[in-house]
């Protein structure tokens, strides 16, 4: 669920934006002027920030701005009565990602924040495709050719720790190291023999030879 902050000093208009926030299903925290959210920022990343302008104490681009040059980056939508272009300018400059003046359209602002959240959000990469093999990662589930098959955690850990170092040599080590839970209980071997299970998995029939294996180094994805 995507956090939202609204810092707005009209308190009505706060509990609208929260309002209609929360129906959209976002969590919101909602602040009549910065220093919670400065607080807040101590310990969490919001998603987005939908910032008044005209706030006690620090004006809310000046505060944004402050955000930016700390390095924070968090997607900001102005929501302010400050409506000349000089003004819209400004905000652009000051960090925005979207600019709404009042009055507004509560649906608009609904429609401007969810396409902010989109367009900023980091995607992780479902579905990853590589030869005829899909993983999808949300899932965790593997299609050799359009077909499920089923491997354990570790031999799916193993398959996508191989592909994200496609035509990389790794080391037995390393396979241990960044695959299995307590590798020092284990021994070179065992990554042997996990290999050649995933193996016979994904390739049933010996002819694809995803994964091959380096004489006295290791592994690697081809
Ligand atoms: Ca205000």
């Amino acid at each position: 669920m995507a956090l939202v902050v609204v810092i707005e000093d009209e308190s009505d208009l706060l509990e609208l934006l929260e309002y209609h926030l929360q129906k959209e299903g976002y969590e919101v925290f909602a602040s009549l002027s910065t220093m919670p959210v400065e607080r807040l920022l101590e310990e969490e990343t919001p998603d987005l920030m939908i910032v008044d302008r005209n706030l006690p104490g620090v004006e809310g681009s000046e505060f944004v701005l402050s955000l930016r040059n700390r390095g924070i980056d968090i997607p900001v939508i102005y929501l302010s009565a400050k409506s000349s272009e000089s003004d819209i300018d400004e905000g652009f400059l000051r960090g925005a990602d979207d600019y709404v003046t009042k009055p507004f359209n509560y649906r608009e602002l609904m429609h401007r924040v969810k396409a902010v959240l989109n367009r900023c959000k980091p995607q992780l990469k479902d579905i990853i495709k590589y030869k005829d093999i899909e993983i999808h990662q949300k899932s965790r589930e593997v299609y050799i050719g359009g077909k499920k098959i089923s491997l354990t955690k570790l031999e799916y850990d193993l398959l996508l720790e191989l592909y994200n170092n496609l035509n990389i040599v790794l080391s037995r080590d390393y396979l241990l190291d960044k695959v299995w839970n307590n590798p020092e209980d284990h021994q070179a071997k065992t990554v042997n023999v996990a290999i050649n299970r995933l193996k016979e998995k994904i390739d049933p029939d010996k002819n694809k030879n995803y994964i091959v294996s380096i004489r006295g180094i290791g592994y690697k994805m081809v």
